[in-house]
């Protein structure tokens, strides 16, 4: 019989099809045909001036702005999606709706100059460096009165719309709160009137007793697979203590945080072969709406599967992989350093 799951923070159904279930392996990517572009990518070294001009990179001692030596570089999109960053929002009513101006920042941050290593190949010390230029990002964007939230995410693949093949996150700052954070939030608030307690911690406490759903944990993250995950390999990364922003890590917790997002990524790499997916960082808001209450995570939603009628319809994702048997699948995934010949892309 199907079971129908409520997540408890959103209250939000997904309905695990059990019979329809699919065994995990049947998840696996088909062989990619890399087409190397390298020579022609803007985030490669030696083409630097193709994009807009660097608002932040780490670099080599010795090497100017926009030219090659940088470990991580962050640039301004192209083609943002929110910006400028300054000005007024005059929000204003149009008959029945409410339309403001779209200001905010756009940027894209080059996680390393390597063009086909993806958080999941790269060095451990590589992966905390990223982590602490999204950081960094986040903080130079706080004092900004017109930004309510950042939104930091990774688009991998084409299918999770990644535009570009060069591993890169992008951050959204923009003026208003997302529905979805509001929605955590709320949730969180609710549980805790009745329970007196955070939904997330009670739900890490839980996971890690039953262990059934739990991927991967180190002292300080939980890597898991939510019990009412709305899609095939949903894996969450939680901190083990309760805190509200990510961006309040210490430089341990950093590491910690880099060495279980990595893990957790590598799992899906190497289990699925190179999955699509998106990761975003669901974090407190600046305005301290959440302090205290909210519990940051990290969600990875792997594209396996199509949202159609029903999803659209009602809400209620259907998944066809049971997270029990996905996290299973991911725990035994062998977690060796990956040779070169794995780590290298084929031409
Ligand atoms: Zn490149
Ligand atoms: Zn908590
Ligand atoms: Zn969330």
């Amino acid at each position: 019989m199907p079971e129908l799951r409520q997540d408890p923070v959103t209250l939000k159904w997904v309905t695990i099809a059990v019979e329809r279930a699919k065994r995990p392996h049947t998840f696996t990517q088909a062989p990619k045909v890399v087409v190397k572009a390298t020579g022609e990518c803007p985030f490669c070294y030696g083409h630097e001036g193709e994009t807009p001009p660097e608002v932040m990179a780490y670099r080599d001692p010795g090497t100017g702005p926009n030219t090659a030596g940088w470990s991580v570089r962050v640039v301004p999109n192209l083609y943002p999606a929110f910006g400028p960053a300054s000005g007024d929002l005059n929000p204003r009513h149009v008959g029945p709706y409410t339309v403001m101006n779209g200001l905010g920042a756009h940027e894209v941050l080059i996680s390393s100059p390597e063009h086909y290593k993806d958080l999941a190949l790269l060095p451990q010390d590589q992966v905390t460096l990223i982590l602490k230029s999204y950081i960094d990002r986040y903080l130079v964007h706080r004092n900004n009165p017109v930004l309510k939230y950042v939104l930091i995410i990774v688009n991998h693949g084409k299918e999770a719309g990644a535009s570009r093949e060069h591993p890169h996150a992008q951050l959204f700052g923009i003026p208003i709160v997302p529905h979805t954070v509001v929605e955590e939030i709320e949730g969180l608030q609710r549980y805790k009137t009745e329970k007196g307690t955070c939904a997330y911690c009670d739900v890490l406490a839980y996971e890690m007793k039953v262990g059934e759903r739990i991927v991967y944990e180190n002292d300080k993250f939980v890597v898991f697979a939510p019990y009412a995950s709305k899609v095939p390999f949903e894996t969450w990364l939680m901190p083990k203590s309760h805190g509200a922003h990510f961006e309040a890590m210490s430089d341990q917790e950093v590491r910690a945080c880099g060495d279980a997002l990595r893990t957790g990524l590598a799992k899906l790499h190497y289990g699925l072969n190179d999955p699509p997916f998106n990761f975003y960082i669901h974090t407190a808001p600046y305005s301290g709406e959440g302090n205290g209450l909210y519990h940051w995570h990290i969600e990875i939603l792997p594209k396996l599967s199509i949202w159609a009628g029903f999803e659209l319809g009602s809400g209620i994702m259907i998944n066809t992989a049971l997270p029990e048997s996905a996290a299973e699948f991911l725990r035994k995934v062998p977690l060796e350093e990956p040779s070169p010949a794995q780590a290298t892309a084929v031409t």
